[in-house]
């Protein structure tokens, strides 16, 4: 599933509530560092041209929207970066957030900024800062064990999860951790990250990082790879609870 424009929805989302989604990748096709296996968004594709959405162009289009929104009294929870990809990929995406936030304070001042990242461009210090202006940075970590999250991120490049932990540690307890909880073979290769050994690899991952709040999902649609399942919403309780001991907030998406 493909956005096809800059900015889309209002949607109600499972973790965001009533969401409007700011998409700065191609609208043709998905662009990211990343190639999870759960990708609603599909699988990576060679396309050669791999426009991000101009600047000025989301700011136009998030204004008309929010003033739209605003004029008809509609209420709004977040503008959310997601999209075909991983928003932080783009170029101007320090000063896109600082558009945003304008637009937003003139707009929608209740509203949340949500950014939804998988981290990797955490050693760039303009993200960082940008990360650190809004108001949700939820960033991913699917597993606390490299061989798994390369299983299940099917990361572009050198990927290591003491790296990443070491980046999230720059979002100061700021951020709100994201991970996917699933089962399922993949290549050949069993994966399955709820086990003892994988859920005590993410708790210590949890205490390095020190996040304000953690999310954990689910496979809720038809994913790139067959032969995935989905974890009960009992099982996802009680993976939370180990971290609620350790005194975290957790969100279990239903
Ligand atoms: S990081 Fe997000 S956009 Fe990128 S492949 Fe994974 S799920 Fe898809």
């Amino acid at each position: 599933m493909l956005f096809n424009e800059p900015v889309f929805g209002p949607i109600q989302s499972r973790r965001l509530g009533i969401s409007l989604g700011i998409n700065l990748l191609p609208t043709e096709s998905k662009l990211c560092n990343f190639n999870c296996i759960y990708c609603e968004c599909g699988w990576n594709t060679k396309v050669e041209k791999k426009k991000f959405n101009r600047r000025d162009d989301i700011k136009k289009n998030l204004e008309i929207k929010l003033k739209l929104m605003q004029n008809e009294n509609k209420y709004l929870d977040s503008i959310t970066f997601s999209g075909n990809g991983e928003p932080t990929m783009h170029p101007e995406f320090s000063a896109i957030i600082d558009d945003t936030i304008i637009l937003r304070n003139q707009y929608a001042p209740a509203a949340k900024i949500s950014v939804l990242s998988n981290a990797t461009m955490l050693a760039n210090a303009n993200v960082v800062a940008a990360l650190l202006k809004i108001d949700n940075a939820i960033l991913k970590l699917d597993s606390g064990i490299d061989e798994t999250a390369a299983l299940i991120n099917k990361p572009q490049f050198a990927y290591s999860v003491a790296k990443i932990i070491e980046y999230m540690q720059k979002l100061k307890k700021q951020m709100i951790l994201q991970t996917m909880f699933l089962r399922g073979t993949y290549d050949g290769k069993k994966i399955d990250n709820t086990t003892e050994h994988e859920i005590t690899a993410w708790l210590d991952a949890i205490k390095k990082i020190e996040p304000r709040e953690i999310m954990i999902y689910t496979i809720d649609r038809k994913t790139p790879a067959d032969n995935l399942q989905k974890v009960s919403f009992d099982e996802l309780d009680k993976i939370a609870e180990h971290a609620r001991k350790l005194g975290y907030k957790v969100q279990v998406a239903k």
